[in-house]
């Protein structure tokens, strides 16, 4: 199945320097809170996330959220979804 990327089209870093979203080296903090200022204000956060989630992407700021945060969201979604197979099994 191909997945509906329709929710890329309204992304508030759209035409914005991807490297922007992806810290490294001295500045990363900064680099970081800067993305997800960007972010605050994306109509599309929630979708960004989901997918960031689903896709697993280890690197850059998704939907808001930094690396740790991201990390973190994915250990949770990834619990739940075992949880919910042995459910039903
Ligand atoms: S939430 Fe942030 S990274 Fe995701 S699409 Fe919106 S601006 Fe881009």
């Amino acid at each position: 199945m191909i997945p509906n990327l329709d929710w890329m089209q309204h992304a508030a870093c759209a035409g914005l320097d991807p490297r922007a979203f992806f810290s490294i080296g001295n500045h990363a903090r900064a680099q970081v809170n800067a993305a997800r200022r960007v972010c605050a204000a994306c109509p599309v956060r929630q979708q960004c996330a989901d997918w960031a989630i689903q896709t697993g992407e280890r690197h850059g700021v998704w939907g808001g959220m930094s690396q740790q945060q991201l990390r973190q969201r994915r250990r949770r979604f990834t619990s739940r979804a075992k949880t919910s197979t042995r459910a039903a099994s």
